[in-house]
């Protein structure tokens, strides 16, 4: 069969690959535990489900703008002045199907072919897969060892003729690093002065810990909008713990909005209403729904900071924000798919290979689950691997003993 170059070179998700075997297991009756999953366990908030709810039973369910409608677009409007201080207008905001379609349409509409974009190592796995799917082409730029933030230095130096953006996750999936603000800051001047786009993906900025704050880009730029070279992400995924509703939305000049907007109504047409409704419960909602997650996050990345205390082979960084973690595991091997496959079939633990995000010899834990799944996923990871703790354990009401080590 012939097939396209571009699409048939997008790798395979390693995440669905996983998942797909943890839930043959499971369906077998085995007592898997999940800390591969990206998505918060909470419930949907009710602003979000009344809102949707009503929308659903007025019957008027039809296309809608492809940029969004006016009423979430306000929403979002005043979301952007109470979080990031911005006033923006209606023309500066699109919203997508998902963070994904945010970031899929930014590059469709500012790449040509062969032009590059930096991403920050560890990074989520759709960059750079978004942009060759764009015809562009990903630079890495990898941090020291032992750091997940990187060099201002080394961000310059991947920086060339073809560059058009740079892209920035902070709280930062895979590892949840926040990036320091002198490394925004440097990075805002450094995009104006070149011409070139900072993308902020901001899909966690308000999951973040110990008091600290992810310092937002607008900060740090005295132009107006239009003139801005910073595009900002967002949704309700993470933050509102709403994922199956699929909405995101991006605030940026114009002219790229009008450009997107283009791209939407030619491919996927406007999100649907019902979903924009509960979005925009959600935003004109109670915050105390975001707030009660964060506390919750926090309080289990307690939990995994206390059991990996005793894990005497895996190196942390401690995670700042979002809901996940990124041991190093180099002391047990160096192979992170090798590695999670092995603790799939051992430990009946899910956990995403580091490899996936540019960090090999690390794994992704997702602490986005209850207290008892940190506590037990770690420590049947710990019994798989580290040869100083107990070697017997109950894998549910199986005991089981460790011969391998
Ligand atoms: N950006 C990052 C960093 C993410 O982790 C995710 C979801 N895993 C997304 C974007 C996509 O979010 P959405 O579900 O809104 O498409």
């Amino acid at each position: 069969m012939k097939l396209s170059k571009i699409a048939s070179a997008i790798v395979e998700s390693p995440t669905l690959v996983l998942n797909e075997e943890a839930r043959l297991l499971r369906e077998r009756g085995e007592p898997v535990i999940h800390l591969g999953i990206g998505e918060p366990k909470n419930k949907t908030p009710i602003a979000a489900i009344l809102a949707s709810a009503a929308k659903l039973t007025s019957g008027e369910i039809k296309y809608t703008p492809a940029d969004g409608t006016l009423s979430l677009k306000k929403a979002i409007i005043r979301y952007t002045e109470e979080n990031y201080d911005r006033l923006v207008a209606p023309e500066n905001v699109i919203v997508t199907n998902g963070a994904k379609q945010s970031l899929f349409n930014i590059f469709f509409s500012i790449l040509n072919p062969q032009d590059e974009v930096v991403i920050l190592a560890p990074y989520w796995v759709s960059y750079p897969e978004i942009v060759k799917m764009c015809m562009g082409r990903p630079v890495i730029v990898t941090p020291e060892d032992g750091t997940f933030t990187p060099r201002f230095e080394d961000i310059e130096r991947a920086v060339t003729g073809y560059t058009r953006a740079i892209i920035a996750n902070s709280p930062n999936n895979p590892s949840g690093t926040v990036y320091p603000p002198e490394l925004i800051e440097k990075l805002v001047d450094f995009c104006e002065r070149k011409g070139i786009y900072l993308v902020c993906d901001d899909i966690y900025h308000k999951l973040v810990f110990d008091r600290k704050e992810a310092a937002p880009a607008w900060r740090f730029t005295k132009r107006d909008i239009e003139d801005s070279h910073v595009i900002v992400v967002n949704g309700v995924a993470k933050v509102y713990g709403m994922t199956g509703f699929r909405v995101g939305w991006v605030v940026a000049p114009r002219d790229l909005v009008r450009v997107m907007t283009n791209v939407t109504a030619q491919t996927t047409s406007g999100v649907s209403p019902v979903s924009q409704a509960a979005a925009e419960g959600a935003l004109n909602g109670l915050q105390n729904v975001v707030e009660a997650l964060r506390l919750q996050i926090e309080n289990n990345r307690a939990v995994l900071l206390q059991e990996m205390k005793t894990f005497n082979g895996a190196r942390l960084v401690v995670p700042d924000g979002t809901f996940y973690a990124l041991p190093d595991l180099r002391a047990y091997s160096t192979n992170s798919v090798e590695l999670s496959k092995f603790l799939l079939k051992k430990a009946l633990v899910v956990t995403v290979p580091g490899k996936e995000f540019g960090m090999e010899g690390h794994i992704r834990l997702s602490i986005a689950g209850s207290v008892k799944d940190v506590t037990e996923g770690v420590a049947r990871i710990k019994w798989a691997l580290d040869p100083t703790s107990p070697n017997e354990i109950y894998l549910g009401d199986k005991k089981m003993v460790r011969d391998w080590l």
